[in-house]
């Protein structure tokens, strides 16, 4: 038998799929997905797809026609649900199981729930697949109020689709700025008055406590005493990695499945890939789970090629992006330390980039509508370069010439 079984047909699991033949994998590739509809992009569902602009089936990665002419025997509506590491077999919903000599865990994740008092009767929405989005979709008409829980990256991009379909919109955040999991402070405030200025509330630093619903309007109360109402809710309030499976048959599954610099767990014919996993960046120096489009696509790809006897490490720095209105932010690297960053630019303006310096050396960067700074921090970051921070914050300097170092 030569046989990959892939779990999960998400972004990571099509990029393995697809991979696997584009290096000559000759084997059979099975890749298992429970949703009904084949791989696609989830980005576009809070930005183009929830405001109508495209259609769920624009986000497909591959046809199944594409996927039929590659190869790849793809089984949507289909769940896997346990692993036999032993017999190297994977157990079917319905209760069928396919072998595997590899198998790759590309399961994703979900959205955390809110549950207190009153959430199983209110209107409660959340955003992850495409019937997600259209359900979504279907709620935000003008004049309807929503109130959107979490003030993240999901919690922001829904407001921001709310605005410019005409509803009201209003944040409310636990944490005492938005985007606090994943952006420094001075990228919150300008987020925060971005918001503001296209009339979204946004309420920080107010834990929600109990929802009470009536046939067409719902109110949360905080523990503050904070009493927001809507129509709906939008609850934006993280992901919990869909690691049951692996963590059943005995692998390591804290904060996601691990798996080390080439995507392998301890079983070493399993590998997993994507929001999922939990693994070693040589890059950081750590272990860490990502949550982005660009960690789904090269993880698996990765992961793939060791398969095809290509061992090359997954060292990627994290990047994500969002567009909220008109605005573009990009984040590369982590910023961890929170040292006063550098600043090259005109927040007035609109446009302006932050560097998180450690050492001297660039270590993790925004950018609010300066695309271009982007693309040189990424080689600043991989080549470990030492930057002159008055150099880096001179905006007559073109960011091209720190590229040797100073
Ligand atoms: P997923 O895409 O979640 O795919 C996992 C798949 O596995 C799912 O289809 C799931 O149903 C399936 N599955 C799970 N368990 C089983 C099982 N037991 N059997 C069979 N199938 C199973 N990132 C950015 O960098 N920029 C963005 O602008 C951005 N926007 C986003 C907007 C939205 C609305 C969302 C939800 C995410 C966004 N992301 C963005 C994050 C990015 O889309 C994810 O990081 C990426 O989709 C992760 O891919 P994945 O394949 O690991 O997981
Ligand atoms: P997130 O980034 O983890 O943000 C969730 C926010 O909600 C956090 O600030 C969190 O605060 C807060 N929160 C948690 N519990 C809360 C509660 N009970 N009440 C109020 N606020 C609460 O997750 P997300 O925004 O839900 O995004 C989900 C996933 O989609 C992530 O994987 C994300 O990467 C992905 N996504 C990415 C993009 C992008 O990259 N552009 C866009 C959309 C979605 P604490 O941190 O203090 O708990």
């Amino acid at each position: 038998m030569n046989q990959v079984v892939i779990v999960g047909a998400g972004q990571a699991g099509c990029w393995a799929a697809k991979t696997l033949r584009q290096y000559d994998y000759a084997g059979k590739v099975i890749l298992l997905g429970e949703e009904a509809y084949p791989p696609y992009d989830r980005p576009p569902l809070s930005k183009t797809v929830l405001v109508g602009d495209a259609e769920p089936s624009s986000t497909w990665y591959l046809s199944l026609d594409e996927l039929a002419g590659l190869g790849i025997d793809f089984r949507p509506n289909l769940k896997a649900q346990e692993i036999d590491r032993r017999a190297c077999q994977v157990t079917l919903e319905g209760g069928a199981s396919l072998n595997y000599d590899r198998l790759i865990l590309t399961t994703g994740a979900r959205p955390r729930e809110l549950t207190v008092p009153g959430s199983v009767d209110a209107p409660i929405y959340y955003l992850r697949g495409i019937d997600d989005c259209l359900a979504l979709r279907a709620v935000l008409r003008p004049g309807n109020r929503i109130i959107v829980v979490g003030g993240g990256l999901i919690g922001l991009e829904v407001a921001a689709a709310a605005r410019k379909l005409g509803c009201e919109a209003v944040v409310v955040e636990v944490a005492d700025r938005v985007l606090a999991r994943v952006a420094g402070p001075e990228v919150s405030r300008y987020v925060t008055n971005m918001h503001r200025d296209h009339g979204v509330e946004i309420i920080a630093g107010v834990m929600p406590e109990k929802i009470e619903s009536g046939a067409r309007a719902c109110r949360i109360i905080c523990k503050d005493g904070t009493v927001v109402e809507g129509n709906a809710i939008v609850a934006g309030i993280g992901v919990i990695p869909n690691s049951e499976l692996a963590a059943n048959a005995g692998l390591n599954t804290e904060g996601g499945i691990w798996v080390d610099e080439f995507t392998r767990t301890e079983d070493e014919s399993i590998h997993a890939a994507g929001d999922v996993t939990n693994h070693i960046n040589l890059r950081l120096g750590r272990r860490v789970r990502l949550e982005t489009w660009q960690n789904a696509q090269n993880q698996a790809i990765a992961a793939a090629k060791v398969i095809c006897g290509r061992e090359e490490p997954y060292t990627d720095t994290p990047w994500g992006w969002s567009d909220q209105y008109d605005c573009n932010l990009q984040m590369l690297g982590i910023p961890e330390t929170f040292d006063e960053p550098v600043l090259r630019g005109k927040p007035e303006e609109g446009s302006f980039s932050l560097y998180y310096l450690r050492e001297g050396k660039v270590s993790a960067m925004a950018a609010i509508n300066a695309v271009r700074d982007v693309a040189v921090s990424r080689r600043l970051i991989a080549g470990n370069i030492a930057v002159d921070a008055s150099r880096l914050a001179d905006t007559a300097e073109p960011m091209k010439t720190l590229l040797a170092a100073s």
